[in-house]
């Protein structure tokens, strides 16, 4: 602080008036503040995640019940046109096993969002998932094929995350801001969440995930997820071919639209298999994207820009 207090005595003979002081309060914050915040503000943006806790209202606990209620009449009467009526049912049956089970689903604060989904997990058990499932194919079985089955690049990517910092059941892939983002298999779009707004609680199913995108894979009974997207260019029912445009590299969610964030596809897969959704970890990940990165990924991602998104098949979401 040596240094500082020289300025401050140069600056006090030189002013020596009130509006001096005034300044010299207002430097001396400046000089005072600990070394602490600087490092903080050079260091590497890390994912320290906000909170998603709420201020309780009466409108919040109405919006909750009402979605809740409305999964539980789609789950009781589910079939192949109802089956995609509810993103929050979606999200129940995509995240994996266990993923919500300790969330405080009553408590007035929590995420409403998590409060929705873990509610409707909750009433979920796997003979219901194995229908949703059953459903799902039989939904693609009656639509015309769309491309043939193989792999393609979610996105052309620079880097990826790894290492302690990154996702256990994830991965971040670094691209500019723009990039288009591919379906990495043909399949149903059965989430599509393109309304992202920060003021907004309900404006997707996960503030935290932003504009995401979920595929549903009939080949091997697996789901992709693709996050923090500027624009979604397909809707809950779309049929797509591996390589077509879902949406844009962005930044919204919650964390990705923090300063120094963003510029990233998150991206992450669950599978299912006799009754039980479990998510695939990050090495694993990066083994699968490797396999994918082949000669053929290119082709692949070129004609998936030609090909339009097709809508054989309409959900019930449609209809509001
Ligand atoms: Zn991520």
């Amino acid at each position: 602080m040596g240094g500082s207090s020289v300025l401050e005595s140069r600056l006090l003979s030189r002013l020596g008036s009130r509006h001096g002081l005034v300044m010299l309060l207002a430097l001396a914050a400046c000089f005072s503040q600990p070394a602490e915040a600087y490092r903080t503000a050079r260091k590497r943006p890390v994912s320290r995640p906000l909170s998603l806790d709420v201020q309780p209202t009466p409108e919040i606990e109405v919006h909750v019940a009402d979605e809740v209620a409305k999964a539980r009449r789609i789950l009781n009467d589910l079939n192949a046109d109802n089956v995609l009526g509810s993103p929050y049912l979606v999200s129940a049956v995509y995240y994996h096993d266990g993923f919500l089970n300790n969330f405080p689903v009553d408590r007035t604060t929590a995420d409403p969002e998590r409060r929705i989904i873990g509610q409707i997990s909750n009433q979920l058990s796997s003979e219901s998932k194995a229908r949703f499932m059953r459903l799902l194919h039989e939904v693609w079985q009656r639509s015309e094929p769309v491309g043939p089955e193989r792999s393609a690049m979610p996105v052309t990517y620079s880097a990826s995350s790894r290492g302690s910092r990154s996702h256990q059941y994830a991965i971040d892939l670094f691209a500019h801001e723009g990039s288009t983002v591919h379906a990495v298999s043909r399949g149903i779009v059965v989430l599509a969440d393109r309304d992202w707004d920060p003021a907004s609680l309900f404006s997707t199913t996960s503030r935290k995930g932003g504009n995401a995108v979920i595929v549903f894979d009939p080949d091997h009974d697996r789901f992709y997820r693709y996050c923090h997207m500027s624009t979604v260019q397909v809707s809950a029912g779309t049929l797509v071919a591996a390589g077509q445009i879902v949406g844009t590299v962005g930044h919204s969610g919650l964390n990705a639209s923090q300063p120094g964030h963003g510029g990233h596809l998150h991206f992450e897969t669950n599978e299912y298999l006799a009754g039980h959704v479990r998510a695939v970890d990050s090495r694993r990940l990066r083994a699968m994207l490797k396999q994918w990165k082949s000669p053929g990924s290119a082709q692949a991602a070129r004609e998936g820009r030609k090909s339009e998104p097709r809508r054989l098949w309409r959900s019930a979401s449609d209809s509001g």
